[in-house]
């Protein structure tokens, strides 16, 4: 306890920020901010739990991401924090993250805060703890910045409300794709449980979302919705497994983001967990089929049916694989296809889509209009026609997939 005492301010900073980076809700990446003053003190945003976020409307936010504690409870096998773990704890009080909160902001450091941390106590008392954080920093000191605060797991229904009052988003981490998986590696944890809350908030988010009867004003309410994650690589689930998860997440609890956390082996973890972590890439195509799934009209089948075990093909992004794999599809007319199949074609995203669209009213396209809209003809040309273009039997070729393949000099990103 006393060597607890002895740890400065600073030094809680540097183990709770970096306690906190093994959460992806919020995608971590530290900054060396220029011209920031005294290098390594608070006010620097170096090693100080400084990350970036995109906001709800898109916006590129910095964000004060750090644990109440690392002190925890519970004993999650893939955790740093987990109880029987030998990591250094820290703990902050709720008025140091008040302090330090407020100070980043004024410095304009940051644009909010991204708190999770450890269980202390029991649940209710750590949920207690984070909701009184938001609270006086809404109502005793005005603050206007993005919070992002995670749920804690079994917290009491009117303590989650009432943190929806303050935060812009909150968040319950759901952590492993399976129950079995929960149940192996996070034996405290309830799968039935977890999802009960994202039930309660996606009702409580839904119906503070209509305008009262007597101020017809809608009222504020985690405006920033909910979102959770997940952790890639530690219990051998495959990739059809993750996106069936995440499918039903989105379909059943409206969460706005599943993010994705490859696993990284921690100290002193449990043997049943790998010893290695599983490639950045696939954390990457993860991320890339659940946007052709949430924003392309793929059905989660359609991107991992191509292998018999589940997995997505780490050497080419998962609508280039689809595209290949139904040859019979293309070329797409860009002058007459519907958006669909548009949205379906490698190389085009939603913008390109909607330009293409609005722009082939006035005049047929041709690919000197696509490459003015910042299109690749390379990747785009085996599948289409324009006016003045037609790949013949480009698509056809066997060797067409070769062509699309990372380089060896490219291969150490996989
Ligand atoms: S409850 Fe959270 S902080 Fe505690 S061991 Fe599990 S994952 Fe880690």
């Amino acid at each position: 306890m006393n060597k607890l005492m002895k740890k400065s301010l600073k030094e809680r900073l540097a183990i709770l920020s970096d306690a906190a980076k093994y959460d992806a809700s919020c995608a971590s990446s530290g900054t060396a901010r220029r011209h920031s003053g005294a290098s390594g003190g608070l006010g620097s945003t170096e090693g100080s739990g400084i990350c970036h976020a995109y906001a709800p409307d898109g916006r590129c936010i910095s964000l004060l991401k750090i644990l109440l504690t690392n002190f925890c409870i519970y004993d999650c096998a893939y955790c740093i924090n987990r109880s029987s773990s030998n990591v250094e704890r820290a703990r902050f009080s709720v008025e140091e993250v008040i302090w330090l909160t407020l100070e980043f902001y004024r410095r304009n450091y940051i644009e909010g805060l991204f708190l999770s941390s450890g269980i202390i106590r029991s649940s209710d008392h750590t949920m207690e703890e984070m909701v009184r954080i938001a609270r006086e920093l809404r109502t005793t000191h005005n603050f206007r910045g993005y919070i992002h605060l995670k749920s804690i797991p079994e917290a009491s229904p009117h303590l989650i409300e009432e943190a929806g009052l303050y935060a812009d988003r909150l968040s319950l981490n759901i952590e492993l794709p399976t129950d079995a998986g929960i149940t192996r590696y996070a034996p405290e944890k309830r799968p039935d449980s977890i999802r009960r809350s994202m039930g309660e908030l996606r009702l409580k988010i839904e119906e503070m979302s209509e305008p009262t009867m007597q101020t017809k004003r809608v009222r504020r309410f985690a405006p920033a919705g909910q979102s959770t994650q997940m952790i890639v690589g530690a219990d051998g689930a495959n990739d059809a497994t993750i996106l069936g998860t995440s499918a039903r997440l989105y379909g059943s609890y409206g969460l706005k983001r599943v993010y994705y956390s490859a696993f990284s082996p921690i100290p002193d973890s449990s043997k049943n967990l790998p010893l290695i972590k599983p490639p950045l890439m696939r954390e990457h195509r993860l991320y890339q089929a659940d946007w052709l799934y949430r924003f392309y009209g793929f059905e989660i089948g359609e991107i991992t049916s191509a292998r018999p075990d589940g997995m997505l093909d780490l050497d080419l992004d998962p609508k280039l694989a689809w595209a290949l794999r139904h040859r019979e599809r293309f070329p797409v007319d860009i002058n007459r296809a519907e958006r669909e199949m548009l949205l379906r074609v490698p190389g085009l995203g939603t913008k390109t889509v909607k330009a293409i669209i609005a722009a082939r009213r006035f005049s047929r396209l041709r690919l000197d209009d696509l490459k003015r809209l910042g299109v690749s003809l390379r990747k785009v040309q085996p599948f289409i026609t324009a006016e003045g273009w037609t790949p013949h039997r480009l698509v056809d070729r066997p060797d067409l997939r070769a062509m699309f393949e990372p380089k060896p000099e490219q291969l150490s990103l996989l």
